[in-house]
């Protein structure tokens, strides 16, 4: 089948070209992203290739559709910029990858608070200048902190163990529907509000849909315990960003570790090092000493690209042969 892939990089090529040699496709590769103008590149092809950032609202779907696309395949599991009531109406099916490697998520989570609260990435910008001066470089132990971490699927069950097992934290969780396995480690499910009023780390591992939409908002920053670091790799918009920004200034805030941001599909992905940065409250976020930010790079290691390949490739083999579509996603999922 011909397959238009959507906001692909280096690593996509590698990766989805390898996997291709089982499955035969003919794959066509293109750097933009797709939208509403890019939406005719599909012309012709059976099946589309998205990532987190393509925006796929029900106005691009009717002209995937028009132009004769027959499948939406998401190289990622998070399906939050899918209009999938629209691509149902539309008989447009889109299927996803659930879990690639929880565990690429989960290091780089762990890898990402570990630089925030012992300032690894500041103390390398002075070594690199030959300043090997240790002040304003004091961190924190880990062990023994209260950590809350906000959904324990498959990537917060694995975060809850690292930091428990692993370092000797205190783990609190939230979710609506607890993890037994993380439960028989002996971590305690709470309510969210108590969570954030308790734990000195909090950790968001939860999916983004209208329900856990700014769920890290003013309201809850002014309950959460003073001085509490906020680790997000899961999806921007779970946090409002003006209000995390109103709680660094006053200081309530100890740290903010994020791979994620709620308006960064103007922003990941490329390189705008020559040019003037036109979002303010990213330039605010990113001025902080306290604010350490990735370019959503948490699933980026050889394991799951080559997992999210494989994956993306066998539900385009299967709808190729008319079979049913294991990972395919359902508009439920969104209320
Ligand atoms: P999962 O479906 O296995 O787990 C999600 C958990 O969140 C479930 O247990 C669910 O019950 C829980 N949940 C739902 N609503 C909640 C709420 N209001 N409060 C607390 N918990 C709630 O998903 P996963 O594979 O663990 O992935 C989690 C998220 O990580 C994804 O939705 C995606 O947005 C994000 N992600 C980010 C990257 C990255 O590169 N940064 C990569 C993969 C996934």
């Amino acid at each position: 089948m011909r397959v238009a892939i959507f906001g692909a990089r280096s690593y996509d090529r590698h990766h989805l070209g390898a996997a291709n040699e089982r499955h035969g496709h003919e794959l066509v590769f293109f750097d933009a992203g797709l939208d509403i103008t890019t939406a005719p590149l599909a012309r012709g092809a059976g099946a589309v290739c998205a990532f987190v950032n393509d925006r796929l609202d029900a106005e691009v779907l009717a002209a995937l559709k028009e132009h004769g696309v027959g499948l939406v395949a998401l190289r990622c599991a998070g399906f939050n910029n899918v209009d999938l009531a629209a691509a149902e109406a539309l008989g447009l099916p889109v299927v996803r990858v659930p879990a690639y490697s929880p565990h690429a998520v989960a290091e780089f989570t762990v890898g990402l608070l570990l630089a925030l609260d012992r300032k690894i990435h500041r103390a390398w910008a002075r070594t690199r200048e030959d300043n090997f001066t240790l002040d304003g470089l004091v961190g924190r132990n880990l062990h023994g902190r209260v950590v809350g971490v906000v959904g324990t699927g498959r990537i917060g069950a694995l975060v809850a163990k690292i930091l428990k097992c692993g370092f000797g934290c205190k783990v609190l969780a939230a979710d609506p529907q607890p993890n037994a396995e993380v439960e028989s480690m002996g971590v305690r499910y709470v309510p969210r509000e108590e969570l954030l009023a308790t734990a000195e780390i909090v950790t968001l591992h939860c999916p983004l849909t209208p329900g856990t939409r700014h769920l890290i908002d003013a309201d809850m920053l002014e309950r959460a315990r003073p001085g509490m670091v906020l680790v997000n790799t899961s999806r921007g918009a779970l946090v409002d960003t003006p209000a995390l920004i109103e709680a660094l200034k006053s200081r309530r805030l100890g740290g903010v570790a994020l791979d994620v941001y709620e308006q960064e599909g103007d922003l990941f992905f490329r390189d705008l090092s020559g040019e003037i940065m036109e979002d303010d409250v990213f330039a605010r976020l990113t001025s902080f000493p306290n604010v350490l930010v990735t370019g959503h790079q948490a699933f980026l290691t050889e394991e799951a690209l080559d997992a999210i390949a494989e994956t993306t490739l066998a539900s385009i083999s299967a709808a190729e042969r008319g079979e049913k579509l294991e990972h395919r996603l359902s508009a439920d999922l969104m209320r």
